[in-house]
């Protein structure tokens, strides 16, 4: 009998058995149905001898189908668990024929067979930390048996898959009985399988004790801020000193524990927000593409010279103009010192970065534009000037070429407008240091065509960033937000705080960096330029009359010694600084207010909120496509910590009438609050 999931055939007494559920054989309900059905029919069939597990296409399985993730599918039965531990029983020699990848359930239905033929180029890994969880099927009770306690430790709590050419080499390993090269993989198990004459179980093993490395992993894991790490450390500690059975049973009521924290549930969203950000409405596998081999980066600065490395390390052409010699000289240099590092921190070998490296071509003159399929502009901030290149472009480009700006702040409408070919203008908003931040927003204009978002979109892709949709408007996703929050820091400096206070509050909850330790590396002057820009434009400017004065004191952050915090020659580590201190005591006299003592959790939620609900607008105007894309921005491009999920899942958790309040509250406290609850 076949099943178009599980593909049977019957090779000289060897049933094998072929899992098929595109992409990677996740283990939905009808394919653990159809294993658990064919093990009880193959095991009662006098004419097979043993039987041989293993996957059609790119993965042996990838674990469990994340399409039946948090449906009653996932809970049918049989479970995984159960048809693991069913697989383990069967009394005749079950094989698993490992190709390409056996992830998280994946590995556990591996684990439970009774040998395991590996293809030499395979991966193997537990990663259910990842989001949050432990490995829920015998995973923490069988590879510490198979691997010993250091190796399984190490696996499971960090997730991070092996190679099996690797692990075939541990001294003492159980896991893999035999290496095989790719191409011979299932001739090679049929082979094991056809000379098996024992059902060797892993659950029937023990573990030796490694006490050095079970306490090295507990300090490791209690270290860290989120719940799963630990509990895998206490699963795979219960496979040293109680029965299988009782073994699984701990894991399973660790696995349960930890799909009920907040942390896991925001893990699994990041996971599915990061899925999903790519699905743009309008675009799919049909939208056409333009090919794109060729690139030129107007402007050789910080950033210019940041994108043309992240395009040069992906393998494309490059050209860099830049009219100022000694500007394109110091993009240059800035680029080689980064692939040099690369280099030298052994991700990259020498001769394919100069490989890599001989693809760009830096010019003071812009003939290279002619040929080029994507242009990305990294000019000054000035519309000005993005109008006079964007003429050019539109002047020199040749029909087809994709014209990008990387604007943070200017309307790419706008700037589209000056050309004949508004159609193939976007935004491409990288974030410094360029060649190595995740995140790049793709802000689409109100002409741009879907065959440039596609385009761009892939390109995005190709240099290994994270994409995220964003329509037009001051700041885009991000900055946007940012600029309420940063309000609120200021509030509370208003109210009582000191910026130390302020930044070890969103810390300690999380954040990679405070608003104030942040505003010190980024430049103080950057958004004080902004303000006084928004001024002179008779645009709407929010009165932060603290910041002003902190930069008209030039104290403009780390580049300057001083900002929030004071900074010694060289260093980077702030310090309280008095002149902050009294800067902001003079402020809080002229506004007659009292300073009061502000309890860190109000910190954290105000800074929280003013993130949050300003994504909510974002939402409501139709600039963000979903709150999952939100959350990717932050994830990627802010340092907002991943097992918080993002600023709409954290805000998501609480209580809408307890927000109401406290929303209500802030904004009688500070009448003058533009902030985005006012426009609520
Ligand atoms: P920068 O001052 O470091 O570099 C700008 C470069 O453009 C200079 O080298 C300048 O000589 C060159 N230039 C000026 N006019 C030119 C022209 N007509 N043709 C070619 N080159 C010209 O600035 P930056 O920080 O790299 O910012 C560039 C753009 O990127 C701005 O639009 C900025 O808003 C945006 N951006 C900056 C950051 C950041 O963190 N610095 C982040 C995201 C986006």
């Amino acid at each position: 009998m076949t099943t178009p999931l599980l593909t049977e055939t019957l090779v000289d007494g060897v049933a094998v058995l072929v899992m098929n559920n595109p992409p990677v054989n996740g283990l939905s309900h009808p394919l653990r149905t159809a294993l658990w059905q064919a093990v009880e029919r193959l095991e009662a069939d006098p004419s097979v001898q043993a039987l041989v597990i293993t996957g059609e296409g790119k993965a042996f399985s990838g674990g469990a189908d994340i399409r039946e993730f948090g449906t009653a599918a996932s809970f049918a039965e049989p479970h995984l668990p159960a048809l693991t531990q069913r697989i383990e029983a069967c009394t005749k020699p079950v094989v698993a024929a490992v190709n390409h990848l056996a992830l998280g359930g994946g590995l556990e239905l591996a684990l439970c067979c009774h040998h395991r033929v590996v293809a030499d180029d395979a991966q193997l890994g537990l990663p259910e930390v990842n989001i949050g969880l432990l490995p829920g099927a015998g995973g923490t009770q069988r590879l510490p048996r198979a691997l010993g306690l250091a190796l399984a430790l190490q696996m499971i709590t960090s997730g991070a898959p092996q190679r099996a050419a690797k692990l075939v080499a541990v001294p003492g390993q159980a896991l893999i009985d035999a290496c095989v090269p790719a191409a011979e993989l299932r001739e090679r198990a049929v082979a094991y399988a056809r000379s098996a004459a024992t059902c060797p179980r892993l659950s029937e093993r023990s573990v030796a004790p490694d006490a050095a490395a079970l306490e090295a992993a507990r300090a490791q894991a209690a270290s860290l801020p989120y719940p799963a790490p630990l509990a895998c450390v206490e699963a795979i500690a219960a496979s040293l000193d109680r029965p299988f059975s009782q073994g699984l049973q701990a894991e399973r009521a660790g696995f349960e524990r930890l799909m009920a924290t907040e942390a896991s549930a925001a893990l699994r969203h990041a996971f599915f927000a990061e899925r999903a950000v790519g699905k743009v409405p309008g675009i799919d596998a049909s939208t056409p593409r333009r090919a794109v081999a060729q690139v030129a980066v107007i402007g050789a600065g910080t950033m210019g010279s940041g994108i043309a490395t992240a395009c040069l390390m992906a393998g494309l052409q490059v050209d860099l103009i830049e009219p100022q010699a000694d500007a394109l000289a110091r993009g240059v240099a800035a680029l080689d010192k980064h692939l040099q590092a690369q280099v030298d921190k052994g991700r990259l070998q020498a001769e394919r970065a100069a490989a890599l490296r001989a693809n760009l071509k830096p010019a003071t003159a812009d003939d290279a534009l002619a040929q080029a399929d994507l242009v990305i502009e990294a000019v000054f901030e000035d519309m000005a000037l993005k109008q006079t290149v964007f003429r050019r472009l539109d002047a020199v480009c040749k029909p087809g070429a994709i014209l990008a700006s990387n604007t943070s702040t200017l309307d790419v409408d706008q700037i589209a407008a000056v050309t004949q070919r508004p159609a193939d203008v976007l935004g491409l908003h990288f974030f410094s240091p360029a060649a190595v931040m995740k995140l790049l927003e793709v802000v689409r204009g109100a002409a741009t065509a879907p065959e440039v978002l596609a385009t761009a979109l892939d390109f995005g892709k190709r240099i290994g960033k994270t994409c995220v949709v964003s329509g037009v408007c001051d700041g885009f996703i991000g900055n946007r937000m940012l600029e309420p929050c940063l309000q609120q820091a200021l509030f509370l400096l208003d109210e009582g705080c000191t910026p130390q206070q302020v930044d070890r509050a969103i810390e300690a909850w999380g954040f990679a960096m405070g608003p104030f330790r942040m505003g010190d590396l980024a430049g103080n002057d950057v958004s004080w330029r902004v303000r006084q820009q928004r001024l002179k434009d008779g645009k709407t400017v929010w009165p932060q009359p603290l910041a002003d004065a902190l930069c008209e004191a030039g104290r403009f952050g780390q580049k300057t010694g001083g900002g929030w915090y004071d900074y010694a020659p060289g260093s980077r580590q702030g310090t309280p600084s008095p002149a902050v201190e009294a800067l902001v005591a003079t402020h809080r006299e002229r506004l007659g207010r009292p300073a009061r003592a502000v309890p860190d959790d109000e910190i954290v939620d105000r800074l929280l909120l003013a993130l949050g609900m300003e994504g909510r607008a974002l939402l409501d105007e139709g600039i963000a496509l979903r709150a999952g894309d939100v959350d990717v921005v932050y994830l990627a491009g802010y340092g907002f910590p991943r097992w918080r999920g993002g600023p709409m899942f954290s805000m998501a958790q609480r209580a809408p009438d307890t927000l109401q309040a406290r929303l209500a509250e802030w904004a009688q406290a500070h009448p003058s609050d533009p902030g985005p609850w006012r426009r609520a």
